[in-house]
């Protein structure tokens, strides 16, 4: 038998296959969880002016400073978006509000806490040197420094930093357009009662939320029964309008199977097919005029893994985000028992030590069919191939899910 690719190797080819995708302008309420595809520069300082960082008195500040018991005229107000209409003269005083913009002529503002007011004129009860409590202009942000690279995924900061810098259009890479296609005879609808040999169409549901949750457009998702013509019918639908195709089941070797022969009769070309990975080692993967199809075995464990660590890396380059999740290093807390010949991916939940290292804990039993080891587990340990137990204190790469 010819060697299993490894999980590097069957990544590398998908990586090599994907193009990413043309971008898009999009508005900042509409860009959450979106790709920047352009670096986004800050179009003014931020914050824009000088400003008071408390409630009080602006002044021009004597050199070293006004001395406490200085009693000055208040001259003006300057408020939130309401600037003072004159400047501040030496000696004497304007009322200002936090963030409203510090008045020409004045240096220092001294806190309300520490001024006494009465009958138009404020006493200083403490020294009060330059630059007491003024934030300068541009001390967030200078014109022109760029504040978010392309490649980033935007989150609330994000878009709220977009927004500072003066956007209110950002360009991001248009949303794959995904097609899931759940294969087998045996699959009843959500919420169906089930007949006799029947289970429920789990992974049609959690493929379309990866793959939503990633940043796809779930455009369908069907079903196929297990036949030659009906897989073909239903891949030869998805395959018109799709920028990747996932597929679920069918892949393996049995007399049921019709994945492969029917993506072969449909002019996808193999890229690979079988990875030395547990769960997960039928998975295939090919390409037709630049459409990606994955064929992810029907275990439904297996389709989430072979989901995160082979289809998640396409989606993600599709849209200019760097295809390699980062991966963490975390200790075991638990022996695992190793695969003589396929590394695992062990699904586990992280914490972290009161040493402040990443721990992992496998989430139970570990079957291809357990979907539940799903639920709570934060992501998957990558358990290389060996003899025996890898111990408890072991470090292990982990992917984040
Ligand atoms: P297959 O990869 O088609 O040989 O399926 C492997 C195992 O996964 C079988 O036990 C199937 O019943 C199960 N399976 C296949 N597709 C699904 C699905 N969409 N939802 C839940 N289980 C599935
Ligand atoms: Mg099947």
């Amino acid at each position: 038998m010819t060697r299993l690719l490894s999980i590097a190797q069957a990544r590398e080819l998908v990586r090599a296959a994907v193009v990413p995708l043309e971008d898009e302008p999009v508005p900042v309420e509409a860009a959450l969880g979106r790709v920047l595809a352009e670096d986004v520069a800050a179009a003014h300082d931020v914050a824009p002016f000088d400003s008071s960082a408390m409630d009080g008195f602006a002044l021009r500040a004597e050199r070293p400073r006004t001395p406490a018991g200085t009693t000055l005229p208040i001259v003006g107000e300057s408020r939130a978006g309401r600037p003072a209409e004159r400047p501040v003269g030496p000696g004497e005083a304007v009322r200002i509000s936090t963030g409203a913009m510090l008045p020409e002529g004045a240096d220092a503002v001294l806190q309300i806490e520490l001024a006494d007011e009465a009958g138009g004129r404020v006493t200083l009860r403490d020294d009060v040197a330059p630059g007491r409590n003024v934030r300068r202009a541009g001390e967030d942000l200078r014109a022109g420094d760029v504040v978010l690279r392309a490649g980033t995924i935007l989150g609330p900061a994000e878009l709220g930093v977009a927004v500072g810098a003066g956007r209110a259009e950002v360009r991001c890479a248009r949303p794959p357009r995904v097609a899931v296609v759940a294969t087998g005879d045996e699959l009843a609808d959500p919420g169906e009662p089930l007949r006799p040999g029947q289970i429920h169409n789990t992974n049609a549901t959690t493929l379309a939320a990866l793959a939503m949750q990633h940043g796809a457009r779930v455009f369908t998702v069907t079903g196929a029964p297990d036949t030659q013509e009906g897989t073909e019918e239903a891949l030869a639908a998805a395959l018109e309008e799709a920028d990747l195709v996932l597929v679920s089941g069918g892949v393996s070797v049995g007399p049921h199977d019709h994945v492969k022969p029917a993506l072969e009769a449909l002019g996808v070309e193999q890229r690979f097919w079988r990875v030395a990975l547990r769960p997960g080692k039928p998975t295939w993967f090919g390409v037709r005029d630049g459409v990606l199809v994955f064929g992810l075995p029907g275990n439904p464990v297996s389709s989430m893994v072979t989901f995160l660590l082979f289809a998640r890396p396409a989606l993600r380059a599709l849209q200019h985000a760097p295809f390699d999740v980062e991966r963490r290093a975390a200790v075991l807390t638990e022996p695992v028992e190793r695969q003589p010949e396929r590394d695992e991916a062990v699904r586990v939940a992280l914490a972290t030590g009161p040493d402040g290292t990443l721990r992992a804990t496998p989430t139970g039993p570990q079957g291809s069919h357990v979907l539940s080891s799903m639920v709570g587990a934060a992501g998957l340990a990558i358990v290389e191939a060996g003899d025996g137990d890898l111990p408890a204190g072991a470090v292990v790469p982990v992917e984040p899910i």
